[in-house]
Order: structure tokens, then C-alpha cells, then sequence
């Protein structure tokens, strides 16, 4: 739909709201007043820049055993922010000797309230320091700061108070049983969402007293290396959170190091599987959200487009797959086609932006090769006319109509902003639909009838099923998945379960 379109459409719904365009505004009756958003740029010098960035290890920032350096880029404008350290194996083998050393003399002796103190601390410094690290986390990682400053850092903070709130109720959490920490954990997350992940794995580890040795995705290590300065400015022990950086070979070092006693792993099915079974496993998912035909429609609009625009998509829980009631299917799609022609595609530091830049190259023609799968199989394609920065990773927020259930964007992940439109007739059809994929992590459903929504969910094969919103999260609340969307749980008591070993009293 071209640009002059969309005013016209915006047009005809405020006649048809009732809306009188005042005259004093010289526009003929009935006749948008055209006007664009200004950029709102969040200023960027917040963020003091190294030109390099060692490994931390041991509470202090070192030089790699490797001696090599990789570069990491902003996915907006492809431009180098800074050299990271790329760690080879000598490397990781150093930093889990730390981690077994602070986890021996120190940490994992500390009484619980102890712990809960710096663990405290710690959210407490993020929040202060919050809007370095949402600048920060969007350069690093194309997300809209509206997104990075009102979710990304405010739930890793949340995190760490929560979790800190438990370090010292372990008998609590646990009657019963003595709750003993497993010793060093080995974490590796991936870039999607590189603060909010490694929230999600150090605050139960520290809380329950292990040590980390953790590893952030090569495309975005720097919010990880700025939360290293967090600990060293809450005076962390030593050696108790330790930050590798380098490519996924190192990962694996790291998860299948002898002295490693727990692993904890966020990212695609593909590696899921090749670092196997005792772990705990956040990894894909094509999640169903499934409107019925008396769901309050312009709610669930925004529903859907949080559920598959929120974080340019690029959300292992994202509700990529739409599955519409048949009856509401037309007017649904041309309420949705309405609502992407306006989102605001573009500068992430810019706080009028929906969608910012696809992460990575790699990432990028990844999604571009599964929408030009979805062209050449049959469904039809809808993407707005909004114009794209001519730097950087960007793609249009797109709709697919006419999708089969055999279609490569109905059963694989895209991992980007498209969403997939199936129908159904019945309850049935639609849970049949939504539970036919090989993942498992989440879903929504969308209706007026609560003994629907219990009817419903208790079918699905999903980890998380939102009722009448998406894309919710709290830190006491689990989160995991089923089939490949992997295993365990993180969050809540349950994610506190995977860092203790539960011994008799
Ligand atoms: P990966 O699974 O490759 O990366 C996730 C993390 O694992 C990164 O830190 C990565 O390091 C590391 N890693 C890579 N290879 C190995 C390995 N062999 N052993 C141990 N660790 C390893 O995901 P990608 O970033 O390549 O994305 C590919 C696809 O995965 C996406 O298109 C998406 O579909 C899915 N994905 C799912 C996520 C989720 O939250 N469930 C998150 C990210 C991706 P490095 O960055 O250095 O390669």
C-alpha cells in the first residue's frame, strides 16, 4: 500500500469514527491532517565506549590467552563500536578454574542473606545505571530503546530482586530438604535479548550460592561486559561471575568443560541438541496465537502485533503463527494490515521506533530467504510502504494470508518480524493447528469466554499460554517449553530447582 493510501485509510476510519476536521485547519472535510513523527533520538553519550574489551575473570578485565580480538558492530549502521576479546580454550579453562576457586573458599559457603545482599545490590546498580544499559543494549543489539528501557533492563533488575529475595528462604522455597548449590555453572546466552538472559541465569545461580562462568553471543557481548563493571561496584567476590567472550567453539568448551557441574543454555534448537540432555534448554518455538471469533478484536490486534513485532520478532516465544476463527478472518487481516502500515521501522536510538534492526546479517538472510520460501510456496505477502534506513539490517514488518499448514513459514522459525495467517472452524481444528509444530513454548488465545481459554489451554503443548494479551513477563513466573523448544524450567522457584541440589535433612 503506498504512503498516499495509507492517509486515505486513515482517512476514511476518522469519517467513519465521526470526527469532524475543524475548519480553522484549511483541510476539505473528512481529510487527514498529514503529519510525520520527528526523530526523538536518545542521546547516545551515556555510554562511555571502550576501544577495547578484555575478558573478566576473576573480578578484574584481562587480556585474552588467545591474544586475538574480534569487532562488534551496530546492526543499524554496521558501523565497529568496539574490539572484544575472543577466548580460546586456555582461556575458558582459566575462568573456570576461577569460578571452582571462588565457589571453594567463598561464595558457596556464604550464608544466604549474605548473599542476598549483593545480589541487591546489583539490581539496585542496574536501575541506577538503566539508561546507560538500554542505550547500550540498542546499539549493540538494533532493539527500539522503547523496548531495551522499558523491558530489557527493568526485568533484569527485577530479577535480581527477586532472586535475592529467596537466597536467605531456600529452607522456604524447599521444606523440607536441605538446599545445597551445584558448584560452577556454565551459561551461555544468545542476542536477542543479551541483558534480560543473563539476568535470567546469574540471579538464581548467585542466589542459590554457585559460581558462573558465562558467555554472551558473539554479535552482542557488550552489556555483558558493562554488567562486569556492575559487579566489580558492588564489590562481588572475585572469581564469582566471570564473562568469556568468543565464538560458539568456545561456548562449547565451556558447557562440556570436565570441572563445569551445571549448564544452562538459551538459544537455537540446532546447538540445543549438539550440547544434549542434562541441561536446562530455552531454545526455539512457532507459537500459535489463536483469535476466536468473540475476541475483542482491536485488543487482540495489539496483542498480535506485540506478540510478532515486539523485538523485531526476534523472540523465541514470539506468536509467529496467527490462527484466526474463519468467520472474523477478513476483517481481522484488514484491521492488522492497517495497524503494520503504522508501525516505525528504523533507528533504534530513535524513541518513536516499533521496530528496529534485525540483529545480524546472518539473521537477516535467514528471514529473507524463509519470506521468499513463503512467496514461491503460495501465500500471499503484505508488507507496508514504510521506507527503510539504507544502512544497517533492516526488513519490513511482513503478513503472510493463504498459509498452509505444509508451509516452511508455518513450521519453521523465522526468528524476525513475520507472521503467518491460518484459519479454523472449530476449537478443535484450532488446537489440532496450534499443536502441530515439532516446539512447544508458547501460545495465546484470544476470547471473551474464560471456560474457553481453561478448555483450550488445557490441550495445548505449549510451556506459557497467555489468555487475552502476549508476550507478559515476570520474573516469579516459569518459563520454558516442550519437544524441541527444550527443557527445564527458568523463573520462579522452578528456575531456583536447576542451581540446587536437594539433599535430606
Ligand atoms: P545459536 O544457538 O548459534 O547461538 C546462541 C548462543 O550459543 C551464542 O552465544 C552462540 O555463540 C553460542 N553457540 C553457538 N554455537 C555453539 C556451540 N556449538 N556450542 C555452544 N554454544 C554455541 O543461535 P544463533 O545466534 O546462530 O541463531 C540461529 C537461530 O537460533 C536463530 O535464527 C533463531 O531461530 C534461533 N535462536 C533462538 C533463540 C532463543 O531465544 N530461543 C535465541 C537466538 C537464536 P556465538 O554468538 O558466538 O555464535
Amino acid at each position: 500500500m503506498s504512503d498516499q493510501r495509507a492517509i486515505e485509510r486513515a482517512a476514511e476510519r476518522r469519517i467513519g469514527r465521526g470526527t469532524d476536521t475543524p475548519a480553522s485547519w484549511g483541510l476539505g472535510e473528512g481529510q487527514a491532517i498529514p503529519w510525520e513523527y520527528a526523530p526523538a533520538p536518545e542521546a547516545r553519550d551515556i555510554v562511555q565506549l571502550k576501544s577495547r574489551y578484555g575478558l573478566f575473570v576473576g573480578g578484574k578485565e584481562i587480556a585474552p590467552r588467545s591474544g586475538e580480538w574480534f569487532t562488534t558492530i551496530d546492526p543499524s549502521t554496521e558501523e565497529p563500536l568496539a574490539e572484544v576479546a575472543r577466548a580460546n580454550a586456555a582461556d575458558v579453562d582459566h575462568a573456570v578454574g576461577v569460578a571452582r576457586r571462588a565457589f571453594k573458599r567463598e561464595w558457596g559457603e556464604l550464608p544466604g542473606a549474605e548473599r542476598a545482599k549483593y545480589l541487591f545490590r546489583i539490581a539496585r546498580i542496574l536501575q541506577e545505571r538503566s539508561r546507560e544499559f538500554a542505550v547500550l543494549e540498542s546499539l549493540n543489539g538494533g532493539k527500539p530503546i522503547k523496548e531495551s528501557r522499558d523491558v530489557d533492563v527493568p526485568l533484569a533488575a527485577a530479577h535480581f530482586w527477586y532472586y535475592a529475595g529467596w537466597a536467605d528462604k531456600l529452607d522456604y522455597a524447599f521444606p523440607g530438604r536441605v538446599a545445597r548449590p551445584l558448584g560452577v555453572a556454565a551459561q551461555v546466552i544468545p542476542w536477542n535479548f543479551p541483558l534480560l538472559m543473563l539476568a535470567w541465569k546469574i540471579a538464581p545461580a548467585l542466589a542459590a550460592g554457585n559460581t558462573v562462568v558465562l558467555k554472551p553471543a558473539s554479535s552482542t557481548p557488550l552489556t555483558a561486559l558493562l554488567f562486569a563493571d556492575v559487579c566489580r561496584q558492588a564489590d562481588l567476590p572475585a572469581g564469582v561471575v566471570n564473562i568469556v567472550t568468543g565464538p560458539g567453539e568456545i561456548g562449547m568448551a565451556l558447557v562440556r568443560h570436565p570441572d563445569v557441574d551445571k549448564v544452562a543454555f538459551t538459544g537455537s534448537t540446532a546447538v540445543g541438541k549438539l550440547i544434549g540432555k542434562a541441561v536446562t534448554l530455552e531454545l526455539g518455538g512457532k507459537a500459535a496465537n489463536i483469535v476466536f471469533d468473540d475476541a475483542p478484536i482491536d485488543q487482540a490486534i495489539e496483542g498480535i502485533v506485540n506478540g510478532i513485532f515486539f523485538n523485531q520478532g526476534e523472540v523465541c516465544c514470539a506468536g509467529s503463527r496467527l490462527l484466526v476463527q474463519e468467520s472474523i478472518a477478513e476483517p481481522l487481516v484488514e484491521k492488522l494490515k492497517d495497524r503494520l502500515s503504522t508501525l516505525r521501522v528504523g533507528d533504534p536510538l530513535d524513541k518513536n521506533t516499533d521496530v528496529g534492526a534485525i540483529n545480524n546479517a546472518a539473521q537477516l538472510a535467514k528471514i529473507e530467504e524463509l519470506v521468499e520460501a513463503g512467496v514461491a510456496e503460495g501465500a500471499e505477502i503484505f508488507q507496508p510502504a514504510c521506507e527503510l534506513p539504507e544502512r544497517g539490517f533492516f526488513f519490513r514488518p511482513t503478513l503472510f494470508t493463504g498459509v498452509a499448514q505444509s508451509h516452511r513459514i508455518a513450521q519453521e522459525e523465522i526468528f524476525g518480524p513475520v507472521l503467518s495467517v491460518l484459519t479454523f472452524r472449530t476449537p478443535e481444528e484450532a488446537v489440532e493447528k496450534a499443536n502441530n509444530t515439532p516446539y512447544g513454548l508458547s501460545a495465546g488465545v484470544w476470547t471473551e469466554k474464560g471456560s474457553r481459554i481453561f478448555s483450550i489451554v488445557k490441550r495445548m503443548r505449549a510451556g506459557v499460554v497467555w489468555a487475552n494479551t502476549f508476550n507478559r513477563f515476570d520474573p516469579t513466573s516459569p518459563f520454558g517449553g516442550y519437544k524441541e523448544s527444550g527443557f527445564g524450567r527458568e523463573g520462579g522457584m522452578h528456575g531456583m530447582h536447576a542451581y540446587v541440589r536437594l539433599e535430606d535433612r
